[in-house]
């Protein structure tokens, strides 16, 4: 398949899990802005430390910021047939940007409720090593590595709350946005795991 898919959904929704099996099914590299900001905060790059503040309020980074990371990498070599967006675009803006720049074939919505957000987003631990991420009830890490799992800064009570605010008021207006545009497919997200990665291999086979 050629061009590019986005992982659409909630904080919490599945969208890194499920990034996984995407990757395998189509050879497509996994763009991640949440990642990519998150390599910066690391780095301490001065990028990375304008984007911590908005990061650790919950609140969404300027659209510019994220723009300009994503053209740049779309200069990639290995994205020149098309890669699989991860928690991009998370606005009208970054989506009408998107679209100038790249062939998006499918936009994968992972549908779960409020409800069931806090919960996921305040158990899950991630694996520094590997990026693998694992949640302490639903997907609990093999006990050899789990003295080294972290939560993300951003993986507290409070700050779900603004992250879903945010999604509320900026990047649900995307669906209906996709929607017009013919190419959003919606998955019932709220399933255990393997239920949702059935989902998804199917929605993207039938993409093929
Ligand atoms: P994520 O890992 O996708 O949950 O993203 C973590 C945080 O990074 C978000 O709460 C935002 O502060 C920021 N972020 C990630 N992707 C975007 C984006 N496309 N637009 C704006 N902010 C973003």
């Amino acid at each position: 398949m050629s061009g590019s898919l986005v992982l659409f959904g909630p904080p919490g929704a599945g969208k890194g899990t499920q990034a996984g099996l995407i990757v395998d099914l189509t050879g497509k590299p996994q763009v991640s802005t949440g990642d990519m900001l998150r390599a910066a905060v690391k780095a301490s790059t001065a990028m990375g430390m304008e984007a911590k503040e908005y990061m650790d309020a919950g609140l969404l980074v300027p659209d510019s910021v994220i723009i300009g990371l994503i053209e740049e990498r779309l200069t990639e070599a290995d994205a020149s047939a098309g890669v699989l967006f991860d928690g991009f675009p998370r606005t009208i803006r970054q989506a009408e940007s998107l679209e100038a720049i790249a062939n998006v074939v499918a936009v994968i919505s992972i549908e779960v409720p409020d409800s069931a957000i806090v919960e996921r987003i305040v158990g899950r631990r991630m694996d520094p090593e590997t990026g693998g991420i694992y949640h302490v009830n639903f997907n609990p890490a093999p006990p050899e590595i789990v003295s080294r799992l972290i939560q993300r800064p951003d993986d507290n009570e409070e700050t779900v709350l603004a992250r879903l605010a945010a999604y509320h008021q900026q990047t649900a207006p995307l669906a209906a946005w996709y929607g017009e545009r013919d190419l959003l497919v919606s998955i019932d997200g709220d399933h255990s795991i393997d239920e949702v990665a059935a989902a998804v291999e199917t929605v993207v086979r039938g993409l093929a």
